[in-house]
């Protein structure tokens, strides 16, 4: 008899025992932790090879192309897309991490978010050639979040535009902010999503059916950290699509009151 089971046949209000083993569980929850620590640990130390070694593959390519040698152009052309997605699984480990820890801790401070992007901007220039990403203009707007956590949504949503979207196609990035709130919004025009899917990409493990025939990687967890961590902010964050055509993916802080 299996610890647990009873006899579901005996007489209506007769007394029934269970037997069970009650195990502290505290170390087991500390290993967790500490291996999900590990995880993200290992996530961003591999973050900052890969990006010099995705710069270093993509100038090789120009040169080869530029230089007449299709073939090892070729080669390059395949290496990056290689490099591409390891970034993008990289990125899938740190949202598993995150997810997995269990909570969003938020460290608060007050920062630039036009520093923020400014520097996000940069990091793209330097890393993502498959697409043409336009930054417009972002006046100084200081808030009162989480800096790595607030990048994180907005390397999440550009992450996704790029995946979604077809290479040599335009990628926008706003930010605007008025008296209450910074908005930021990262738009593509790519594949877009349907009205029917389009109120689930929020969701834990959501991920659209043509999504997943497509060769894109992901765990369809992505936007739904993303939307956890806005919320914790006391923000808000949504998703606007034209199927076929391209989306706008969006998210709010508040501004500090003075
Ligand atoms: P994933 O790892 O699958 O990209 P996300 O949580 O980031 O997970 O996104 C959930 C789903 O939402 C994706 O699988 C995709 O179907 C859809 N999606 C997200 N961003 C876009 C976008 N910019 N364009 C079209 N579909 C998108």
């Amino acid at each position: 008899r299996a610890i647990g089971d009873f006899d579901r046949k005996r007489e209506p209000g007769a007394k029934q025992f269970m037997t069970g083993i009650l195990m502290d569980v505290t170390e087991q929850k500390n290993d967790e932790l500490r291996k999900n620590d590990f995880i993200a640990m290992v996530s961003h130390e591999l973050k900052t090879p890969l990006t010099s070694m995705k710069a270093f593959v993509q100038l090789a390519q120009r040169r080869l192309t530029g230089g007449g040698d299709q073939t090892a152009a070729l080669a390059m052309d395949k290496a990056e897309h290689q490099v591409s997605k390891m970034s993008s699984m990289i990125n899938g480990f740190l949202n598993l991490s995150i997810l997995e820890s269990g909570k969003i801790q938020l460290n608060l401070e007050l920062f630039n978010l036009e520093k923020l992007i400014e520097n996000i901007e940069k990091d793209t220039q330097a890393t993502v050639f498959s697409h043409t990403i336009l930054f417009a203009p972002v006046e100084q707007t200081i808030v009162h979040a989480d800096e790595e956590k607030i990048s994180h949504v907005i390397q999440n949503f550009i992450s996704n535009a790029v995946k979604y979207s077809p290479r040599g196609s335009t990628i926008k990035v706003a930010c605007i902010n008025d008296e209450t709130e910074a908005r930021v919004s990262v738009s593509d025009s790519g594949i877009g999503i349907d009205s029917y899917d389009l109120p689930k990409v929020f969701d834990r493990y959501y991920r659209v059916e043509g999504s997943k025939l497509a060769t894109v990687s992901g765990f369809g967890i992505g936007l739904y950290i993303c939307k956890e961590i806005i919320i914790r902010h006391g923000g808000r964050i949504w998703a606007e699509s034209d199927p076929g055509k391209g989306s706008k993916f969006s998210f709010t802080i508040p501004m500090p009151t003075t």
